[in-house]
């Protein structure tokens, strides 16, 4: 299967070259030039993980043999997860949990960036690539410590991570700046996330720049979202969970199962599109919002508009009002129809929004959009736990928010999967502000040994004992604590190629 452009440059390319650019030539996102057959559901009964993974990546990583595919997976589903099926299913109120967040880094992003490197270095490898690979990452906090801690050590690489200061959590702050090894890099910028993943497509679409890096040895890939070597791995969780509820006589196997997901940058929802559309019989995909709800009024309006006061919340990873996946949604509702696509990215490029067609906002019937406010988040974090003793952080809550509003308005009758996507103990302190907030104020302590109080009164009040990923970035030393203005992000890339 080759990857075409979303923007309709005559581009066509193997998934190998697809994940080693990471965008487009035109800045475009590499979509699938037709879809796989559809999945024979009968034959992933009982599958592990790993053999989960393997089927459903084979039909998207074409071009990587059997053995080259299995290796990358087994390089990356292993002991680094605290559970042997990679992710577990907790049923609470009436949701399945998705809980997606038991590799190094606490979050969901770890079961793509675990194995993204091992796919990057394997298509290295099978396109003759002799240069160094320099990573450029933006994060709004979870991608930037799980791409670290991914590409760490790997020889052949580097990686350089942005964050926006003061835009991510003091516990992810301290992740990210604890990261050794000699080929990473992590740089604070001026700006807000979406200030840190325009400048990175800048410095990638700068011909110029990439050139002089190159005869320096050196070219770039991303670890953001956008690269198909993050989507597709993706994909798997939804088809894997989906088997397990049937394996647990929780769903018969057809029936249809609703999935509600905390969206940022449209990456994790989109993997479930891609799931419904290879047959896994998936209903509604509701896409969560916290107040940068931007989505939620799409979905609603068919408008996209950026054009609003950027707010930081404690659900810091979905705190985006530029969601780079949706393009991969826009051209699958116009048909496939790259130059209508072009054109709506650079209405939201030049002037900040778009409007679709009505035809295409008819094709949307697969998805509902939602949203939650803090104080709403809040309160479902409490009320999970005051149900059922079960914690969630915030960015589940905005999930379990917006199903539970999504289910009293819709009567729909379907089950529902919830993307769990960060563990409560890596937002200890909002966590803990909204069972108690009498006693816990939001906003940050910059104290580790603080943030480690919080950390245990969690563990007590939740009956589960943090692990050693917890623990350890509150006890390591800062290792990068560069701050830049936005405007110098090049020079920062220049000194790592
Ligand atoms: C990244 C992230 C999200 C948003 O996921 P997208 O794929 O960007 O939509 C939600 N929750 C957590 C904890 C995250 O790290």
């Amino acid at each position: 299967m080759k990857y075409i452009s979303t923007r309709g440059s005559r581009e066509k390319v193997e998934a190998s070259r697809a994940i080693l650019n990471g965008l487009a030539a035109d800045g475009g996102l590499y979509v699938p030039e037709c879809f796989p057959e559809k999945l024979s559901l009968q034959s992933l009964t009982g599958l592990s993980y790993q053999e989960t993974a393997y089927r459903v990546m084979k039909l998207f990583l074409s071009d990587f043999t059997e053995e080259e595919l299995r290796a990358c997976i087994k390089a990356a589903y292993n002991e680094k997860f605290e559970r042997d099926t990679m992710v577990d299913i907790v049923t609470k109120s009436g949701l399945h949990y998705l809980e997606l967040f038991h590799g190094k880094t606490l979050a969901f992003k770890d079961m793509a960036l675990s194995i993204l490197p091992h796919l990057l270095v394997t298509s290295a490898k099978k396109n003759g690539v002799k240069e160094k690979i320099l990573i450029l990452t933006a994060t709004s906090g979870d991608t930037g410590k799980a791409a670290l801690a991914g590409f760490s050590g790997v020889e052949g690489t580097a990686i350089t991570v942005f964050y926006p200061e003061g835009g991510v959590s003091a516990f992810q702050r301290k992740q990210m700046v604890t990261e050794k090894g000699e080929n990473v890099s992590v740089v604070a910028i001026k700006g807000n996330f979406d200030d840190a993943q325009s400048g990175v497509k800048q410095i990638f679409l700068d011909e110029d720049f990439r050139q002089k890096l190159k005869e320096k040895g050196t070219i770039l890939s991303s670890a953001n979202s956008i690269n198909i070597g993050r989507l597709v791995p993706q994909i798997v969780y939804y088809v894997f969970s989906y088997m397990k509820l049937v394996e647990e006589k929780k769903l018969t196997l057809g029936e249809e199962l609703n999935v509600v997901v905390p969206t940022g940058n449209f990456g994790n929802i989109l993997a479930a599109y891609y799931a419904k559309k290879l047959g896994l019989p998936l209903g509604k995909l509701i896409s969560a919002s916290n107040d940068n709800k931007v989505l939620a009024d799409f979905f609603d309006t068919g408008k996209y508009d950026k054009n609003r006061r950027f707010m930081l919340t404690i659900s810091p990873s979905m705190d985006i009002l530029v969601s780079s996946n949706l393009e991969r949604l826009i051209y699958a509702l116009s048909g496939e129809d790259a130059s209508l696509t072009a054109s709506y990215m650079k209405e939201l490029s030049e002037k900040g929004s778009y409007q679709i067609t009505e035809a295409m906002k008819e094709a949307l019937a697969d998805f509902a959009g939602g949203s939650s406010t803090e104080e709403e988040t809040l309160l479902a974090i409490r009320e999970e736990y005051e149900a059922s003793g079960y914690m969630i952080d915030p960015h589940t809550a905005v999930a379990a928010s917006t199903a539970k509003k999504y289910l009293a308005e819709s009567g729909d009758t379907r089950q529902i999967l919830l993307a769990s996507t960060a563990s409560p103990f890596k937002f200890a302190r909002s966590v803990m502000h909204a069972l108690k907030p009498s006693e816990v104020e939001l906003g940050e302590s910059g104290h580790d040994e603080t943030e480690w109080k919080l950390i245990e009164a969690l563990a007590e009040l939740s009956g589960i004992t943090p692990g050693a990923n917890v623990k350890e970035p509150l006890e390591m030393e800062a290792l990068h604590t560069k701050v830049i203005e936005k405007e110098a992000m090049k020079e920062a890339v220049w000194e790592m190629g």
